[in-house]
Parts: C-alpha cells; structure tokens; sequence
C-alpha cells in the first residue's frame, strides 16, 4: 500500500479527569471517502480537532503526507492542505456569497484576479454559483451548508472534514449535498464525512470507523460496520 495522505498514531487526548479520546490510529489514504460515526461523546470532534490543530494531543503522532504536523499550529495545517467545514455555518453577514469567499482567501501569493477565479469556481463546484452575489443572510438552509463546504473548499484543500454536514436537512437536500461532496472527490478531494445520518454516511463512504469512548470499536465497509454486533449494540443497546 502507498503512503497514507494522513496518518493518526496512538493519539489521546483528556480532559482533566475525562478521557475524551484514545489512544486511536488510522490511516487515511488520498481520494478516499471516508466516514466517521459514534455516539455522542464518543470523541469524534476532540479526534477532528487534533487532526486539524484545533487541539494538541496528549499522547500520539499526527503525519500528513509524510510530514509530522503534530505539532504545527491550525493555520499552517490549513495552509498545507487539511480543512474543515463546521456543522453550524457562520458565514460572514453583510455581505455577499462571493465575498464570503474572498475574505479567508488569504493564502499565499495570488492575484486578485486568480482569487476571484478561484472563488467562482468554488462556487460552481458547490452548485452556488447563480448566487454569487446574494447577501449571505438571505441563503437557505441548504444554500447555506453550500456556503460554509465553499467556505471550507476556498483555500483548496487536499482533504476536507465535514463535520455534519447535513444535520437538520430534508431528504433531497441531503441528496443534494451528497452529490457535491462526491463531485468533490472525483476531482480528487480526500473526504472525511462526520456524521449523524446514517443512511448518508453509509452510502457515501467507502470505508467507515465508528468510535465509541475515545476508542474505535469498528471499522470496514459501510456492509460491515451496519452489520456490525459492536456498532449495532452502541447504537442500539442490542
Ligand atoms: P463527539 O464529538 O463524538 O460527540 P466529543 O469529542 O465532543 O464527542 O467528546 C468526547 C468526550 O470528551 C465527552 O465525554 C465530552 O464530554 C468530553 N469533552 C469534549 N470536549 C471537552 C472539553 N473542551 N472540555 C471537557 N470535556 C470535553
């Protein structure tokens, strides 16, 4: 097997006297889909925010790309390629979409011109593009999930997070941010799905950890993992 894009070795992180996570490793390949479920509590976000810098580990190594970045600050993790969308969208009020997208844009040396080239394309590949220039404040709910996944694509990420993406959309809204997030991959984005609806991560995923107090208890096919006694008994309590 080639090298992993990102690689999470014997990472732990506690909380005074609450062990929020680990230690966990994984290995996430480049232009993978993959998911991660658990219940809540279960460490997903103190796990994403190690990877992203958000966090430093107690225990444990975090490589990207070869490179060990645990313990580079968020931006320079950003800046290299890791990027995450957030659950609850706060894009900038006052402003318009595009404009959203140009204030982060604040990446390295390019023209203003490629910026807004870049942001407009952004906007394309989300499926935004016709509201280029709507105040942000007036988006639906869908539209707005759209804002903050182009918000998280601006600085051109390797891999993307996104972190429940799709909590409190309707079924085809769903569908819809589905199909983003695979036109996504295809163009080679790595994807790391943090999510609550099952059936969205299952079938978006090509392989799946679930994680259960700070430790993953499971990881395969969505097959797998939805057949899985351990998943089923977190999940269900047999
Ligand atoms: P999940 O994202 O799966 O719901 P979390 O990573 O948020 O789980 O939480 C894992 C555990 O760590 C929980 O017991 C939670 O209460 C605890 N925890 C998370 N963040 C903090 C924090 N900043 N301070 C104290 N405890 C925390």
């Amino acid at each position: 097997m080639s090298e992993p894009l990102l690689s999470v070795r014997d990472v732990s992180k506690s909380f005074g006297a609450i062990k929020a996570l680990g230690p966990v490793g994984l290995d996430v390949a480049e232009g993978e889909r993959l998911g991660i479920i658990g219940p809540n509590g279960s460490g997903k976000t103190t796990l994403i925010n190690c990877i992203t810098g958000f966090f430093r580990p107690d225990t444990g190594t975090i490589s990207y790309k070869g490179q060990d970045i645990t313990r580079l600050p968020a931006y320079r993790r950003a800046r290299l390629g890791l990027s995450r969308s957030f659950q609850i969208p706060h894009p900038f009020t006052g402003m318009t979409v595009i404009e959203n997208l140009l204030v982060p844009m604040d990446y390295g040396a390019t023209s203003a011109r490629k910026e807004l080239e870049n942001a407009e394309e952004i906007l394309r590949s989300v499926g935004l593009a016709e509201r280029r220039d709507h105040p942000a404040e007036q988006l639906s709910q869908l539209e707005l999930r759209k804002l903050e996944l182009a918000r998280a694509l601006a600085a051109r990420p390797a891999i993307l997070i996104a972190d429940e993406a799709m909590a409190g959309l309707s079924e085809a809204e769903i569908d819809d941010i589905l199909s983003v997030l695979f036109e996504l991959n295809r163009a080679g984005v790595t994807v790391i799905m943090i999510e609550h609806i099952m059936h969205a991560v299952m079938r978006y995923s090509e392989r799946v950890i679930c994680l259960e107090t700070g430790q993953v208890i499971a990881e395969g096919s969505p097959e797998k993992i939805t057949s899985s006694p351990v998943v089923q008994k977190v999940y269900f309590g047999e």
